[in-house]
């Protein structure tokens, strides 16, 4: 016990210089996700000791510390930033070519530097990180580095290497960390070595190094520019130096960016990449990176602070700057000023008539200015010229039942939901829509998957289970409200 509280208080005043500029709600939350992660992998370290962690034993913790993330971790779930992202993790895992996992790519809302990969193909990445990066090809770079740590399944075999040591410790570590909070996965797991202690949790020098060589030869599969990978170790050698003693929680787990960048110049002069332009890239597919940049950047920042900074790029003559207006018209709508908003996404429709997605964002303004006529015919006019795109079929799905469709907005909402699997709005607006239309038992249904989602297990379990009572014993939801009920009740175990 004294040992426990030993770690509990060293860990406590390390994490304390380190965190002294996360939010406290991030304090709490790796607080219980890494509850759960311990418990998992305790759970697990009997059968991991004896023949090593399976493929399935390790998407079972990436399952199951889903929920935790889900109940705990802010993540900015929109079909917007969800379908860019995905697009993003699907060339990564096709370059890949990887028998193991699929990846999936969240992004939380949390100012620090940072990104990781969890067991089983989860990714994520923090909106501080995704703030500093200036190009696609960047945030490829990082999406490239964590899908090859997945693949080259770097975190099981340290977890194994670890639990053959000294269970006993492994788990008195995590337990301490757990305490004193620290991001969760690589990063927290790195700060009980930082913390002095026994355990290596920790990728080793040489998987990085892999991770990095995987990287590199994935970028140029995809066409990417390397030289972004350059670019990305330059902005974490700055951020280390400008946060003044404050080590961004990546650095942790990928330290030294200056011997990285050495061998990747070395890769680079001995496999030299066509796609090389030498300044970090910028590439065709600019817009929507800078289009989802924006929309990050307006819903992660204070929204006073960055007006007078948008404002002011909105109104440079350099082309790069051009899409602020992106920006700040976001930021006017917030303000509840349409009138603004709509003139400025009006002159980018202009700019780029390529992109019916744009139309999208004006039919939105529309809808928040009570437009609804104006906000159903541009965004039909856009999914008509873009028929595949997620985010607009969502929010015709909004207007049309705001304007009373029921039926056409069912169509369109079930049509999305394999495409967004964890979009918990999708089945808050179908609650919304069967109970308009009398069905009940299936208004249950996507309430309890939506609060499901949303981490209330025991909303989730109540709604569930009437639905499943109510539905016919052959229906298709049943097989899908078994799973999840028997899922919520084994994390109720824990
Ligand atoms: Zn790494």
């Amino acid at each position: 016990m004294n040992q426990i509280m030993g770690i509990k208080n060293h860990l406590a005043q390390n994490q304390l210089s380190r965190d002294r500029m996360t939010r406290p709600y991030l304090n709490r939350a790796n607080h219980f996700a890494l509850s759960f992660f311990i418990l998992i992998t305790l759970g697990l370290s009997a059968s991991v000791h004896a023949q090593g962690m399976t493929i399935q034993a390790e998407k079972e913790i990436g399952e199951q510390m889903m929920i935790s993330v889900r109940q705990q971790f802010k993540l900015f779930n929109d079909p917007d930033l969800t379908r860019y992202m995905n697009r993003l993790g699907a060339e990564v895992q096709k370059a890949a070519d990887s028998p193991y996992f699929d990846l999936r790519v969240f992004i939380v809302d949390d100012k620090e530097f940072n990104a990781f990969a969890a067991p089983s193909g989860l990714i994520f990445i923090h909106s501080g990180l995704i703030n500093s990066i200036e190009s696609e090809d960047e945030l490829m770079s990082v999406l490239a580095h964590e899908g090859a740590h997945v693949a080259s399944r770097h975190l099981a075999s340290r977890i194994e290497k670890s639990t053959k040591v000294n269970i006993g410790t492994v788990a008195l570590v995590l337990a301490g960390i757990a305490v004193g909070g620290g991001p969760l996965s690589e990063a927290l797991i790195a700060g009980s070595m930082a913390a002095g202690t026994a355990m290596n949790l920790k990728f080793s020098r040489d998987d990085e190094e892999e991770a990095d060589r995987l990287a590199y030869d994935w970028m140029k599969k995809m066409g990417r520019d390397t030289t972004a990978m350059l670019e990305m170790m330059r902005k974490m050698r700055r951020i280390s130096v400008m946060q003044m003693g404050h080590v961004p929680p990546y650095l942790l787990t990928h330290p030294d960016p200056a011997q990285r960048m050495n061998y990747i110049q070395d890769l680079l002069q001995i496999n030299p990449d066509p796609n090389a332009r030498g300044n970090g890239a910028k590439t065709m597919t600019d817009f929507e990176f800078q289009r989802f940049s924006y929309r990050i950047l307006t819903l992660s920042k204070e929204p006073d602070k960055l007006f007078t900074i948008l404002q002011k790029k909105a109104s440079s003559p350099d082309p790069k700057d051009f899409m602020a207006r992106f920006g700040l018209a976001e930021l006017y709508q917030k303000k509840g000023n349409f009138k603004e908003a709509e003139t400025l996404l009006g002159e980018v429709i202009t700019r780029y008539p390529e992109h019916p997605m744009l139309k999208t964002d004006l039919g939105i303004c529309y809808l928040q200015a009570g437009k609804k006529d104006e906000a159903a015919k541009i965004i039909q006019e856009s999914n008509s010229q873009d028929t595949n795109n997620e985010y607009t079929q969502y929010q015709l799905a909004r207007v049309l039942l705001q304007k009373g469709d029921q039926a056409q907005a069912i169509t369109l909402l079930e049509n999305l939901l394999p495409k967004l699997p964890e979009f918990s709005r999708i089945h808050y607006l179908l609650g919304q829509a069967q109970a308009a239309q009398g069905e009940t038992t299936l208004s249950h249904y996507h309430i309890g998957m939506q609060n499901w989602l949303e981490g209330n297990l025991k909303a989730a379990a109540i709604h569930l289970q009437e639905a499943g009572t109510n539905l016919p014993i052959d229906d298709s939801h049943q097989k899908n409200i078994r799973e999840i009920l028997s899922k919520i009740k084994k994390a109720e175990r824990q």
